[in-house]
């Protein structure tokens, strides 16, 4: 399907066909935040939202035959608790569905549960459930649920022209430094930056820098200039890769300029300055060491 670029589906790309789905699907009243976001927010109690997130990996596509179970299992969690920790919050409950071929062995299923409940220790994460069914390829699809506080909610439409843009962590080469199986998601770093600042945007990086910046761009009304001497890269990762690879896992976040100074004087943080947030009208831009700005397109790795 990757490389399948007939038909419906090749022409209009991923996100068409989720802005087909979204036209249509049913949303009561009481949604918060439906499809659109790293999760939907959904009421929950008092003082706190429900969050809720799903992610599908597919052999062949978001890894490769040869790669361990145990990291597929890690990779499989990891990317749904990068999600919840992309709106601000706390991961809790889990559900695992997964696609067994004929050929499956005990042994791989075991391998992949060792994966899965590694992380799901480390973040005091309960599975709870699933399924399981016969498939012609291995597939596995997590469930993940978390709460977050309202007041530390972050969604990816809060920008504002002013604000500055910061990653967590260095970007590029993920697919084949392997991080895309290893990362550590960035929960425990973004719950501390809640608590101690108001971010007023924020996704995770699974599309690529400048395919994300581009969804909080879009979702929040503003335009944005990214210093392209300033995004730190990953070991052996050129510019470009860390620009449009996808799966660092790393999250992008925007804070008021105020907010920025105190962030970047506290050394605890571990976050890197990349750029800033701009009226709409200005566009999407990089700016080279020498001051040029050279506009550039806000796209990303797609499936279609
Ligand atoms: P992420 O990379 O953060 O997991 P995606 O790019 O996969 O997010 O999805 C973007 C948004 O579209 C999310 O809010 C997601 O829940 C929603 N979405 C994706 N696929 C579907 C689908 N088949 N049906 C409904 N919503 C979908
Ligand atoms: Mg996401």
């Amino acid at each position: 399907m990757k490389n399948d670029k007939k038909g419906l589906l090749g022409k209009i790309g991923e996100f068409g066909v989720i802005d087909l789905i979204q036209k249509k699907v049913p949303v009561k009243k009481d949604v918060i935040k439906g499809i659109g976001d790293d999760c939907a927010v959904l009421p929950f109690n008092g003082d706190k939202y429900f969050l809720i997130t799903t992610d599908m990996l597919v052999e062949g596509v978001h890894f490769d035959p040869l790669d361990k179970m145990e990291s597929v299992g890690y990779k499989a969690l990891g990317v749904n608790i990068s999600d919840i920790a992309a709106m601000g919050g706390v991961s809790k409950f889990a559900v695992v569905s997964i696609g067994l071929t004929p050929e499956t062995s005990c042994r791989t299923v075991q391998d992949l549960y060792r994966g899965i409940n590694d992380l799901a220790r480390k973040f005091g994460i309960s599975i709870v459930g699933g399924d399981t069914v016969l498939s012609k390829i291995f597939t596995i699809n997590i469930t993940l649920t978390g709460e977050v506080e309202k007041k530390f909610l972050v969604v990816r439409s809060g920008a504002k022209p002013g604000d500055k843009i910061f990653v967590t962590g260095p970007l590029g080469n993920s697919l084949r430094s392997k991080k895309h199986l290893t990362f550590y998601p960035r929960q425990n770093e973004i719950r501390k930056l809640v608590h101690q600042y108001s971010l007023s945007s924020m996704i995770d990086i699974s599309d690529g820098l400048l395919g994300d910046v581009g969804h909080i761009l879009e979702q929040s009304h503003v335009g944005a200039v990214i210093d392209a001497h300033k995004i730190p890269l990953a070991l052996g990762a050129s510019l470009s890769q860390a620009l449009y690879d996808g799966e660092d896992f790393e999250l992008i976040f925007t804070v008021s300029a105020m907010s920025a100074q105190k962030l970047l004087t506290d050394q605890r943080n571990k976050c890197f300055y990349i750029g800033e947030i701009v009226e709409a009208k200005k566009g999407l831009h990089l700016r080279l060491k020498d001051g040029t700005l050279k506009n550039v397109k806000a796209k990303g790795y797609q499936h279609f």
